[in-house]
């Protein structure tokens, strides 16, 4: 054994450019902090977060070059230049880290997609262990894309949409991740998931209520231990993660309006949409004649700069009874007594902000993800309405049936009843109390080894 007494556990946790992904890792460096670990975390210099806002984290910037995240050819000639760029400087910082405190034993807790962190560890032999952010349904229905593709099933023609995929029970066709994805970018992808090695193990944001079938299989498929320590934004109280501001006069607009009467509307950080869905997702909003809070994030319409191309006339039309605005605070947005459904794009983060808050959903997903997730939410565990077309009276229809209807009672019925079972899970008897037990022994028993 190590002499323990004189080892500074301390972690590096390296993070992604996405709002998706940051969000969590700034929470798990909470956590680990309130278990007594030091935390670094390394980020791009791209979308940092705000250090103010943590001023218990030490900050290591890496220069990355990209002025914005690059949806062209979005594997090569972003993510892996990304990784590229990054990885020198990491190991040179962990190099003189290492000499400079002798009593310093570091792991790297890496993001999944910061992969050149684990050649960085395995080079400098300090252990690592990676971070997964998305639900853990998502991964099988990955893990298939390949072999679709080899099969010639990709990109998934019309006619087999509505089917289920075999072996990915209940999962469709269509709720596969990148079912409409080029050939060339899926490629990409594939060639990029062959450079990541297997890790030593997985902390992942889910818990085991939700996914706990898929939990299973994963830990067959990866054999090494699986962390499953969510919902994070439950787990701890961590401060902003926003990029953007946050719009707090929202809440005040939420206090006038009665209790679960307002539907929330937001894409995430990443989606966007045309001048046509934009059009849409207006008019249906205003002709649903229930007061609604939609995000419409600057530049999320394709061309613009935020709401100049919202129809003539919809303003007026909603005046006192919609809110739009380009960042909320979405936690507290959620956890508001007017807000009585959030229109998803059912990214991870946002699924278990809703569960935690018990609000029900509209999913309309976008890609990625997302499709699993809204698959899981309307099917599996009945807290939301699928929204098949963006189309003006198909959309007045789901928010009647989810805010009016007695459909909607017994949606939220249920969620209240997910909301209840993700809080008895993070206390004593709990399984992420449990799993976050067991990841802070695995992560001392790691440094035992490496220090001896
Ligand atoms: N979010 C927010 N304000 C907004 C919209 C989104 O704070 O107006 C946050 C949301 O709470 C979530 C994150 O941004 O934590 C989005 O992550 P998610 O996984 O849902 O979707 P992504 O942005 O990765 O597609």
């Amino acid at each position: 054994m190590g002499d323990e007494s004189k080892i500074c556990k301390s972690l590096v946790l390296v993070a992604s450019p996405f709002q998706g992904h940051m969000t969590p890792m700034l929470q798990l460096g909470n956590l680990l902090h309130s278990k007594g670990f030091s935390i670094t975390i390394a980020h791009t210099k791209l979308n940092s977060p705000d250090p103010s806002n943590h001023p218990e984290f030490e900050f290591l910037p890496l220069y990355d070059n990209f002025s914005a995240i690059d949806p062209s050819n979005y594997f090569k000639n972003f993510l892996v230049k990304l990784n590229d760029n990054c990885k020198m400087q990491l190991q040179d910082h962990l190099a003189k880290k290492i000499k400079e405190e002798k009593n310093q034993m570091i792991t790297v807790i890496h993001d999944n997609a910061m992969y050149f962190a684990d050649e960085v560890a395995s080079n400098l032999k300090l252990p690592s262990i990676v971070f997964r952010s998305c639900s853990a349904s998502y991964m099988p229905a990955y893990l298939a894309l390949p072999i679709l593709h080899a099969e010639g099933k990709l990109p998934i023609q019309d006619s087999m949409l509505q089917k289920l995929v075999p072996e990915l029970h209940p999962l469709r066709y269509k709720d596969l991740p990148f079912n409409n994805t080029p050939t060339e970018l899926l490629k990409q992808m594939f060639a990029l998931s062959e450079r990541i090695r297997t890790p030593s193990a997985i902390i992942w944001n889910t818990v085991d209520f939700l996914e706990h079938s898929m939990l299973t299989k994963l830990r067959q498929h990866y054999q090494i231990p699986i962390f499953d320590i969510g919902p994070l934004n439950e787990m701890t109280k961590c401060p902003s993660t926003s990029f953007l501001k946050e719009d707090i006069n929202c809440i005040s607009w939420l206090d006038k309006q009665a209790p679960r009467s307002v539907i929330y509307v937001s894409l995430g950080s990443l989606a966007t949409m045309d001048e046509t869905e934009l059009a849409e997702t207006a008019w249906g909003l205003a002709n649903s004649k229930q007061p609604f809070l939609w995000v419409v994030r600057p530049g999320s319409v394709n061309g613009s700069e935020w709401i100049e191309f919202l129809p003539e006339g919809f303003m007026e039309e909603i005046r006192g009874r919609g809110h739009v605005l380009k960042w909320a605070p979405q936690k507290k947005v959620l956890a508001h007594f007017a807000v009585g459904g959030f229109w998803s794009h059912c990214g991870w983060n946002s699924t278990l902000e809703s569960i935690s808050e018990g609000v029900p959903m509209i999913c309309r997903p976008v890609y990625g993800d997302q499709c699993v997730n809204s698959r899981n939410l309307s099917y599996t565990w009945r807290v939301g309405l699928e929204l098949e077309y963006l189309e003006r009276n198909l959309i007045v229809d789901a928010i009647r049936r989810l805010l009016v209807d007695d459909e909607g009672k017994e949606m939220r019925k249920r969620a209240f009843f997910m909301k209840e079972k993700a809080k008895n899970a993070l206390y004593k008897g709990g399984s992420s109390f449990k799993a976050l037990k067991d990841l802070v022994q695995f992560i001392q028993a790691d440094i035992d080894i490496h220090s001896n």
